[in-house]
């Protein structure tokens, strides 16, 4: 049976109806009031879901260019940064750091640790001249599905007093409980395809008072993604270039849906859903890749031994059409991920956990009893 695929990577992410029927009206124009009205409601809808009172800005990118523009605007050539390194994103970000000429230093984990707060505080508090401007952490690790210690980390940058936080969130906002103002989160960086339940397009970056200080004298390049031109333009609900329209009608939507759910509630079910698809998982007798204590909310990844993941995939999507996440790099074809991310409901998990089963025992994996996963699951939610 054609046509009913079901999306479990961590992005894109599932999109509700409501989404897809924005998405398929005629484009506005975004120099009218309709445009400017809506914009005002997705700007405060979207300092809701940062928890913050500064700004939220959105850019017509993926989230690597929120995260490049939240690094390039605060930054001048030269400036000595550090960047968290467990994983395919925060290498990444190294790699940005490096192409802008920054003195980039990292603190290193290995795939599938957890950075190690205690490293971070070592190299700030050994930096007694301040010249550190800027600490770098992917919050959820997606190539991994480690969730690394944001507020320790964090704690430490605010002791060091001069660098900035920058986060990308991709995969942690609006799954996780990040309150950028309480802690003090400088810039925040996300993706429309990931939380935000619409496809890939869109870019949010948010700015901390003490960040729009930082940018009065940071000297890197930029004329499209300068941050200060979408806060202009933002304070008078427009755009400074032409936005993707149909995704910002989109996001209207399911920011609503975000709101009626409450975040709270919103956090509760990544949390439920993650620990189902573990309990499934250990059920199965497969090794979860991340422990439990640095699980993220949005991706479990489940290492395969003796089995090829990327087999496990390819009939999952055969049989089932079930789309799931392979492996980055070195734990190509060893692991695979789960996405349990933005629009996703307690029952696509049943599903996919006995698509699961059927899958592996139709490969020949007899190492678990046929219903336990599901059994497993079904506890957790019941
Ligand atoms: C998806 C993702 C990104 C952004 O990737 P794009 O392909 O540029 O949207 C950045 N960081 C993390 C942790 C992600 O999961």
């Amino acid at each position: 049976m054609d046509n009913k695929l079901m999306l479990m990577i961590p992005g894109p992410t599932p999109v509700p109806e409501a989404a897809l029927l924005a998405l398929a009206k005629h484009p506005i124009g975004h120099r009218t009031a309709e445009f400017s009205n809506m914009m005002a409601e997705v700007t405060e809808n979207l300092k809701w879901l940062h928890q913050t009172e500064s700004d939220v800005l959105m850019l017509n990118v993926s989230g690597t260019g929120a995260v490049e523009a939240g690094i390039i605007n605060f930054l001048s050539p030269g400036d000595r940064i550090v960047v968290g390194s467990n994983g395919k994103f925060g290498e990444r970000w190294v790699e940005v750091g490096q192409a802008f000429g920054l003195n980039v230093e990292t603190v290193t984990a290995e795939w599938g640790q957890p950075l190690d707060p205690a490293k971070f505080a070592e190299k700030l508090q050994a930096d007694t001249n301040k010249e550190i401007k800027a600490v770098i952490i992917t919050h959820s690790e997606t190539s991994t599905g480690v969730i690394n210690d944001l507020v320790a980390i964090n704690s430490h940058v605010k002791a060091h007093g001069e660098a900035l936080i920058i986060v990308d969130a991709v995969t942690s906002l609006g799954a996780y409980n990040v309150t950028v103002d309480a802690l003090g989160l400088d810039i925040v960086a996300s993706g429309s395809q990931k939380g935000y339940m619409i496809p890939p397009g869109l870019g949010f970056v948010s700015v901390s008072p003490k960040a729009w200080e930082a940018y009065k004298t940071a000297k890197l390049p930029k004329y499209y993604l300068d941050l200060g031109k979408y806060r202009k333009s933002t304070a008078k609900n427009t755009t400074p270039f032409t936005p993707p329209v149909n995704l910002i009608v989109a996001l209207h939507t399911t920011l609503g849906m975000m709101k009626k759910e409450g975040l709270k509630s919103i956090f509760a079910r990544h949390e439920r859903q993650k620990n189902a698809t573990r309990a499934a998982m250990k059920a199965l007798n497969l090794p979860l890749f991340a422990a439990d204590e640095c699980a993220s909310p949005a991706i479990t990844a489940v290492s395969v031994p003796g089995m090829e993941a990327d087999k496990i995939r390819s009939l999952m999507k055969k049989r089932f059409d079930i789309a799931l996440a392979g492996g980055q790099d070195h734990l190509s074809n060893k692991i695979f991920r789960i996405g349990h991310l933005g629009f996703v409901s307690d029952r696509d998990i049943l599903t996919c956990i006995a698509s699961l089963e059927v899958v592996l025992s139709e490969l020949g994996y007899e190492n678990f009893t046929p219903g336990a996963a599901i059994g497993a699951a079904a506890k957790v939610f019941g």
